[in-house]
């Protein structure tokens, strides 16, 4: 006999898919970032008290929604467009800026990075890092802090990507960045961000190359 979690698991289930067929009309094509999102319960990282049924009727629609602390996760669109633009292989070290509630974090577990994370809500870090672990999402390196900074200590990364809307490139993170890595990140003080992917080509040149518009919360400085 199926329990009402399984009938849930199901729905979810379908849900997802529908949401990885979306996001592959959007134009996504790296099958590791679309399998991630086939996998991971988005539903479990939204903010569980405020309109649970209307959150979870949303879970999976293309959408930022409410993780508290005044944040969003980001669309899944957006998600799946920075990861993709991360060209992730097994094995590489990802600085990611705004762990938020977690759900990017484990994108990028799911495809086998070594994923180091900072948030500077302590509300939203403290709450993430006991619900990663509890799903079964291990092993990233969470750290209450300001990402303007990095994480020095841990560098180079072959990755970094940043969740947050940056008013300019800080410096600290392409210092922190490997040669031949990848920096990706929204860039812009209004309402709108543009994309930027940028590559380290060594230790004072980079290539960088803009893709379409975003909107995200802001990348605040210092810790709250
Ligand atoms: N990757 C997250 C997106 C969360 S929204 C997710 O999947 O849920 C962006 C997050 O960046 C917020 O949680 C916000 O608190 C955080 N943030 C903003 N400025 C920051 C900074 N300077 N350092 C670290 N995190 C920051």
């Amino acid at each position: 006999m199926n329990t009402v979690e399984d009938d849930n698991e199901k729905i979810f289930k379908g849900k997802r898919k529908r949401l990885v067929e979306q996001l592959k009309e959007k134009g996504i094509v790296n099958q590791a970032v679309l399998n991630a999102i086939l996998k991971i319960p988005r539903h479990l990282f939204l903010d569980q008290s405020e309109g649970r049924p209307a959150l979870l009727d949303h879970a999976y629609s293309d959408k930022a929604l409410k993780i508290g602390a005044g944040q969003t996760i980001s669309h899944p669109f957006t998600v799946a467009f920075q990861t993709e633009k991360l060209n992730i292989a097994q094995g590489d070290k990802v600085l990611e800026i705004g762990t938020g509630c977690g759900y990017q974090t484990a994108v990028l577990l799911e495809m086998g990075a070594k994923v180091f994370s900072i948030e500077r809500q302590k509300e939203l870090f403290d709450k993430t890092k006991g619900f990663l672990p509890f799903i079964g999402y291990k092993g990233a390196k969470l750290v209450y802090g300001d990402g303007y900074k990095g994480m020095p200590q841990f560098a180079p990364f072959d990755k970094i990507i940043v969740t947050a809307a940056a008013p300019y490139l800080p410096n600290d993170l392409l210092a922190q960045l490997a040669i031949g890595g990848i920096l990706v990140i929204p860039l812009g003080e209004g309402e709108e961000q543009v994309m930027n992917v940028i590559v380290k080509k060594n230790a004072t040149q980079f290539d960088k190359q803009t893709f379409g518009k975003f909107k995200f919360v802001p990348m605040l400085q210092n810790k709250s």
